[in-house]
This record gives structure tokens, C-alpha cells and sequence, in this order.
């Protein structure tokens, strides 16, 4: 009997299968967290960590965002492993410059942030700071490929970069003294 296949998956399911499988592509939430960390602080002062870790597993348990990580992840091992046949071996396995698909799943990844959660994937892609640096240098290794991985741990970080910056102006708004007002007119009639 065929084995019976299963396609759809809880939020805690995907997350837990994120997290095994960039652990064993190695990266852990950490590595992920502490690029979002990094990237917010330059605007911001006094970030908790644990407020990026909590960004970074939302992100992670998102099923679009599961398909990226899922489907990434194997094209670099495939690659590693010599088994696309034709041109595109070589082009993934060498992490060919001018190849951009990688890089378009990292803008998709990130646009779930909207155009800001983007503009912050592109900083960390061209700055390669942490994780994205590390794993950018492995994947020159004999027997290693982090094509589409870096990208989509960048785009993972931007995502969650820019969550922490929602949450913490939704903090502000709140804390602001004029949260209250429910109408425009309330703020016309301020200005008089
Ligand atoms: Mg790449």
C-alpha cells in the first residue's frame, strides 16, 4: 500500500520542522535573531532579544514561509550532493553572482513585511553581517552549497526586524495620550 502522504501542517509542526531543519543546515533561531537584533537597533535602543526570538519562531511558523525554508533548504543539499543535471548544477553549486532566484525568494520572504521588511532584507544581503556571512563563506567549502539558505535566512531576519519595529510602535501608539480619540474630528477640533 502506498504510504499515505501528508501535506498540511500546524503552525507548531512547522515551526518545530524549521527550526530541525536550519539546525541542520546550520543555523539556529539564535544566529536569525541576533541579525534582527543588530538591523533594529540602529534605530532603536534597548531591544529585548527574547522580543526578536518570539519575531523570528511567528515568522518561522507561517506555511508560506515554511515552504521557503523546506524547499531552499533541499535545493542547496541536492546541490551539495551533485544531483541536478544540466547547466543549473553548476550555476547553484558555485553560487553564480548573477544568478537571482535565490534572491527572489528572499524578497517574497521579507515582502510579508510589506516594502520596509524588503528595503531590510536588501541591507542585510548586502552587508552580510553574522549568519548570512558565515554561511556565505561555508558555502565556498568543498561539498557545501548555502545558495538559497542565506537568502532566506536574511529575508528571515528582515521579517522579524521589522516586526519587532511594528510591535514596538504599536507599544508608542498605545502609550501616546491620544490613543483614545476615535474620529478625525477629534484632532480637527484639537488644532482650533
Ligand atoms: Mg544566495
Amino acid at each position: 500500500m502506498a504510504k499515505e502522504k501528508k501535506l498540511v501542517f500546524t503552525q507548531q509542526e512547522m515551526l518545530k520542522m524549521n527550526k530541525e531543519t536550519l539546525k541542520r543546515r546550520g543555523v539556529t533561531i539564535n544566529d536569525i535573531a541576533e541579525l534582527a537584533h543588530a538591523q533594529q537597533s540602529r534605530y532603536t535602543k534597548g531591544i529585548p532579544f527574547e522580543l526578536c526570538v518570539e519575531s523570528v519562531e511567528r515568522i518561522l511558523s507561517f506555511r508560506d514561509i515554511f515552504h521557503h525554508v523546506q524547499l531552499s533548504a533541499e535545493i542547496d543539499r541536492l546541490a551539495e550532493e551533485g544531483l541536478f543535471q544540466g547547466p543549473i548544477q553548476d550555476i547553484l553549486y558555485e553560487d553564480l553572482g548573477l544568478f537571482g532566484i535565490d534572491e527572489l525568494m528572499g524578497i517574497d520572504v521579507s515582502g510579508n513585511y510589506g516594502t520596509i521588511g524588503v528595503t531590510n532584507f536588501g541591507e542585510i544581503d548586502v552587508s552580510k553581517r553574522g549568519i548570512v556571512e558565515k554561511l556565505n563563506e561555508e558555502g565556498k567549502k568543498e561539498g557545501k552549497c548555502h545558495t538559497f539558505l542565506d537568502d532566506i535566512v536574511g529575508a528571515v531576519a528582515a521579517a522579524a526586524s521589522t516586526r519587532v519595529a511594528q510591535v514596538l510602535n504599536e507599544e508608542l501608539a498605545h502609550e501616546s495620550g491620544d490613543y483614545h480619540k476615535t474620529s478625525i474630528f477629534d484632532y480637527i477640533d484639537n488644532e482650533e
